[in-house]
């Protein structure tokens, strides 16, 4: 993806005002010194959604759900990284920097976006032109309002219609051989991918077509679902066929249903199901279960109810394990064999597969009966044998309520709590181990202090001597004093924005959403103080390795200087 300069960031997010973003979308009230809201990512009666102006983040204690001016974006607007800086941007009067967006979409990807939608108007002409494909299309409901939503069209039974229409010269010729709509024969003669097919644009979230995905309209035809290969536009992994069409519908989708076909989607929609999706002929990845969930809190899988369906479920609840955050729920439905959600809803109509959906499987179901098919649970080595399958699934589960029911199923199914990780025994602290721990929440204390007020760091001397103390969480907080020393402008918001990915990411939110007591003046005083015992803390431990160096093998001269100036400097608490 292309890099967003951070300064650009920085300087995009101290334009703007958070509370007046999230105001804008979710009534808040000012509480003290913060705003509250009922949660617009989870469904709650009392408010536990805060927003703080002066941190410049917001933080729902009842989900989780967290970030700045674009984490919220991306989240209540749907907007993907990209989009929501331009957003921001856009809101703030200022440019994106030209060099990240031409990446976005360089002169290339702009023609290639423009021979794609031609290569979708010369299919639907030819669906036009075609009586045999629209007789297929009415024969499956498919009305005229549905083939111009999905811009359906047909790719005629020859090898050249395409080439011989829109290849006329070379360049654009190039275009569409990299878009994926042309094959070569052996003997390097190009000809058109897509033949005798009903034609499906895949549209990016944007709208705008990516690819093709083409249906045989003759059952004995094969392969009955062929796409487009991978281009630097489309990335099967990443997108959801449909998922455009959904959102043009609906301002707040409430559930998404996933499907395998192009024309389930369709007759689902035809006949009334309209927030029906299709994976375009792989797996559910993890970034298709991350965008379901962005877009919907419940996802329903569709799928065969073979072997091979049911082997596709249990990769489409390892892709969602990850993201079952509290608010969000899965489902999984499979079918009688020989039907699909087009069969079905042409048959029952959409209540018939309404009320199909409503005898999906929860995903705590589907986990545990898949794990516990070949295990005897009356048997005690069956029920360690579960609980060793399951411990690494749930370990993947963030944080929360849905975590803790899986535990405690999981505790009901095998009559032990041999999935969550004991507790640690309290036992007396032998005095080492104490003084660790004080140290360590020195550097936890600094951290929080800075997450409370960044400008904190702003006269922090440079380097830091506490720099070179060996201790969990030091290199980070010289991180973070660098970071705001660099621009002195940043709030939490923004400092915690520099975080975003990496893996300290949620311990450093879960500091910055406390609120300390007292005031600024009183955190400058806590702060130089805790800065202070720091410095004091890698002086005595260079001294302590100067005395084991003068154990072992002696001193220099200027080894010895040194000592005794350290010696001099340590405060003998
Ligand atoms: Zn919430």
């Amino acid at each position: 993806m292309a890099r967003i300069p951070d300064a650009f960031i920085d300087d995009l997010l101290a334009r703007t005002d958070l509370v007046e973003l999230i105001g804008a979308r979710v009534p808040l009230k000012r509480q003290g010194r913060e705003y509250s809201a009922r949660c617009p990512f989870h469904d709650e009666r009392s408010p536990s959604f805060t927003v703080s102006p002066s941190k410049q983040f917001y933080h729902c204690f009842g989900c989780g759900a967290h970030g700045t001016a674009i984490a919220f974006l991306m989240n209540y607007d749907r907007l993907e990284f990209l989009d929501a800086v331009e957003e921001l941007a856009k809101r703030a009067g200022v440019e994106v920097p030209k060099d990240t967006r031409a990446r976005n979409a360089s002169g290339e990807s702009l023609d290639l976006y423009a021979a794609l939608e031609a290569a979708a108007q010369f299919f639907k002409r030819q669906l036009d032109a075609t009586p045999q494909a629209q007789d297929y299309l009415r024969q499956r409901g498919v009305d005229a309002e549905n083939r111009q939503r999905f811009g359906i069209g047909y790719a005629p039974d020859a090898w050249d219609a395409l080439k011989n229409a829109l290849g006329t010269d070379e360049r654009r010729m190039r275009l569409l051989e990299s878009a994926g709509l042309f094959s070569k024969g052996d003997s390097g003669r190009v000809y058109d991918k897509f033949r005798k097919r009903i034609m499906f644009p895949i549209h990016d979230r944007r709208g705008r077509v990516i690819a093709f995905g083409g249906r045989v309209t003759d059952k004995d035809d094969s392969p009955k679902y062929l796409n487009s290969p991978e281009t630097s536009l489309f990335h099967k992994g990443r997108e959801l066929y449909g998922l455009w069409q959904v959102r043009q519908a609906h301002s707040k989708i409430e559930r998404l249903i996933v499907v395998e076909g192009y024309m389930d989607v369709v007759a689902l929609f035809q006949y009334g199901v309209t927030q029906a999706v299709a994976t375009l002929g792989t797996a559910t990845t993890p970034e298709h279960a991350e965008l379901l969930f962005r877009n919907a809190p419940d996802v329903v899988f569709c799928f065969d109810g073979d072997k091979a369906g049911r082997g596709a479920a249990w990769k489409a609840l390892e892709s969602a394990l990850p993201r079952m955050r509290d608010g969000r729920q899965a489902f999984f439905l499979f079918l009688p064999e020989g039907e699909d959600p087009d069969s079905i809803v042409r048959k029952d109509g959409a209540a018939g597969f309404e009320a199909r959906l409503a005898q999906a499987m929860p995903l705590s179901e589907f986990l545990f009966a898949e794990l516990s098919k070949d295990v005897k649970l009356g048997s005690l080595d069956g029920k360690a044998r579960l609980a060793e399958r399951a411990r690494p699934l749930l370990a993947q589960i963030p944080d929360g309520a849905f975590r803790d029911l899986m535990h405690a199923r999981l505790t009901e199914l095998t009559g032990a709590n041999l999935a969550k990780p004991q507790p640690e025994t309290p036992r007396a602290p032998a005095p080492q181990r104490a003084g660790a721990t004080a140290r360590r929440s020195l550097v936890r204390s600094a951290i929080c202090l800075l997450l409370q007020e960044p400008a904190l760091a702003q006269d922090t001397p440079w380097p830091p001597l506490f720099g070179a103390l060996r201790q969990p969480g030091v290199g980070l907080l010289v991180e973070l004093v660098a970071l705001v020393r660099e621009r002195p402008q940043l709030t939490t918001g923004a400092l915690l924005e520099h975080m975003a990915g990496r893996e300290e990411e949620a311990a450093l939110h879960k500091l910055a959403q406390q609120t300390l007591p007292g005031d600024t003046a009183t955190w400058r005083e806590e702060w130089r103080d805790v800065l202070a015992q720091l410095d004091q803390q890698t002086l005595a431990q260079r001294v302590d390795e100067l005395k084991t160096q003068q154990a072992n093998a002696g001193l220099s001269n200027e080894d010895k200087d040194e000592l005794r100036e350290l010696m001099k400097l340590i405060v003998r608490r």
